[in-house]
């Protein structure tokens, strides 16, 4: 038998020379890599483009999360995928033969990871192909294209999230903890200032056809969706104005810049901006009657830097595309609640808004959100 007792005896001299190494510390290291044998989410990514290989990269230490499909309409990607991260033909697609996921029980899930306007299309598609969604952000291109997204994975019986990676963020989330045990007492103000400097003219990002707008549906929306989760509260109005320095960068329908408030029934303001024209924008600022809390980066891949009027933020960093799958997978398989909601109706909450922000800029006038 193995007890304590025999395994020390068979300790070789060589061995018990090893310094300072106790039997706890021997017994209780290996917990850490205890096979995990739970459920596991089966995903396909569509779109193999820059942020779909980060997520593909990050999942590769997911253990509730499985990068086990991809659609693509580029073959030589498809190729260059399956060998990196060992994805069987079978479960290879194109944007043309992908509704035939539905008959294959080996993936569980699609990661849209396309351009925004195909979002809408792509996650019809999918949840009739009856697998769950989880779709970049924006969600969509506006709220009646939200709408129809989340209507139409509630009829197929699926689940539809959003990659919203911040609401799994430590940093992030010890300030909505904050907040909510009222240790900055009643908070009237929020600022975020969400930006960066865009390159190549040519590039989805600034063709409204496929992005929709411009910085605000990109990185804008980090503003209007952080205000909310650190405010804990909805917009009851809109106000926004919008700045272009380059007409020709920045055609008709997409926006360089734009300043937005909102109003919250708390009595709360926030004051927002979003650029495709500034550098070192990346910032959100909280501020309650007794206390105060800052990031700095807010919602780059990290790692985020804080600090509250109680002093620095120490959570440790975590890669958040990683966390951001391993927690999906357990709101998809387990029927985990997140802290802060990813589904579909927290990213129509956003798409409500950009639709308010944009009206506001074409008219001048306050927007009353229901
Ligand atoms: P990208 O240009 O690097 O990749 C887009 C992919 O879509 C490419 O592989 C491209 O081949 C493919 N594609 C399919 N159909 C296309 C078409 N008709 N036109 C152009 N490309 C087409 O873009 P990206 O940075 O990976 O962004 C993709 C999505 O991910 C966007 O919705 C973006 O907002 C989102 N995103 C989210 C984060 C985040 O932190 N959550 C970060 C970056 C991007």
């Amino acid at each position: 038998m193995n007890t304590r007792r025999s395994f020390l005896q068979q300790l070789t001299t060589a061995a018990i020379t090893l310094p300072l190494l106790s039997f706890e510390e021997c017994t209780d290291a290996p917990q850490a890599d205890v096979p995990y044998d739970g459920p596991v989410l089966r995903v396909a990514i569509m779109g193999l483009g820059g942020y779909g290989t980060r997520v593909a990269d990050a999942m590769q230490a997911c253990k509730k999360a499985k990068l086990v499909g991809v659609i693509s309409g580029t073959p030589a990607k498809v190729k260059a995928w399956q060998t990196k991260y060992n994805i069987p033909e079978k479960n290879c697609y194109n944007y043309d033969n992908f509704d035939n996921i539905r008959n294959n029980p080996d993936i569980d899930a699609v990661y849209v990871i396309t351009p925004n306007a195909l979002h809408h299309p792509q996650v019809l598609r999918v949840a009739k192909a009856g697998k769950h969604v989880i779709c970049e952000k924006p969600m969509a291109l506006n709220a009646k294209e939200g709408q129809e997204m989340v209507d139409a994975c509630k009829k197929a019986n699926v689940k539809l999230l959003v990659g919203y990676r911040m609401h799994f963020e430590p940093k992030t989330l010890e300030i909505v903890r904050m907040r909510k045990a009222g240790e900055f007492g009643k908070v009237l103000f929020f600022q975020g200032l969400s930006g960066f400097r865009i390159g190549d003219p040519t590039q989805w990002r600034l063709n409204k056809q496929l992005a929709g707008g411009g910085s605000m549906m990109d990185i804008g929306i980090y503003s209007i969706n952080g205000t909310r989760y650190m405010l804990g509260e909805e917009p009851i109005w809109v106000t926004a104005q919008e700045t272009k320095t380059d007409k020709e960068k920045f055609k008709e329908g997409v926006d360089e810049t734009i300043q937005f408030q909102m109003g919250f029934p708390s009595g709360a303001v926030a004051s927002c901006l979003s650029t495709y024209a500034m550098s070192n924008l990346d910032r959100f600022f909280l501020d309650g009657v007794n206390g105060y809390a800052e990031l700095q980066p807010s919602t780059g891949y990290g790692p985020i830097k804080g600090r509250t009027h109680k002093g620095e933020l120490t959570q440790p960093h975590n890669t958040h595309q990683t966390v951001q799958m391993e927690e999906m997978a357990g709101i998809i398989l387990e029927g985990k609640q997140p802290e802060i909601p990813v589904d579909g109706e927290e990213g129509l909450r956003d798409l409500k808004i950009i639709d308010a922000i944009y009206e506001a800029c074409k008219t001048g006038k306050r927007i009353d959100l229901k």
